[in-house]
């Protein structure tokens, strides 16, 4: 199986087989989902609340970022 395959899709949307691989390979493959729309997407992608204020959630795509309007925290 192919990383891509669950690249950008839900957890729920996922297929038996797609799930497991995602759960054995989740940390290998550095991937996390956004906890608001629930989307897979490489760690490093996602906006995560120790670099962002995230009005309350721990990690978020670029799309929930901007909707819940998070911003940088000031140094
Ligand atoms: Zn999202």
């Amino acid at each position: 199986m192919k990383t891509k395959q669950i690249m950008y899709r839900r957890y729920v949307d996922l297929l038996p087989q797609e799930k497991r691989f995602y759960t054995i390979n989740q940390e290998y493959l550095e991937l996390n989902e956004c906890n608001k729309c629930e989307e897979i997407e490489s760690t490093y992608d996602l906006y995560w609340d120790c670099d962002y204020n995230l009005k309350g959630w721990t990690c978020l795509c670029k799309e929930c970022y901007e909707e819940e309007g998070g911003e940088p925290f000031e140094n």
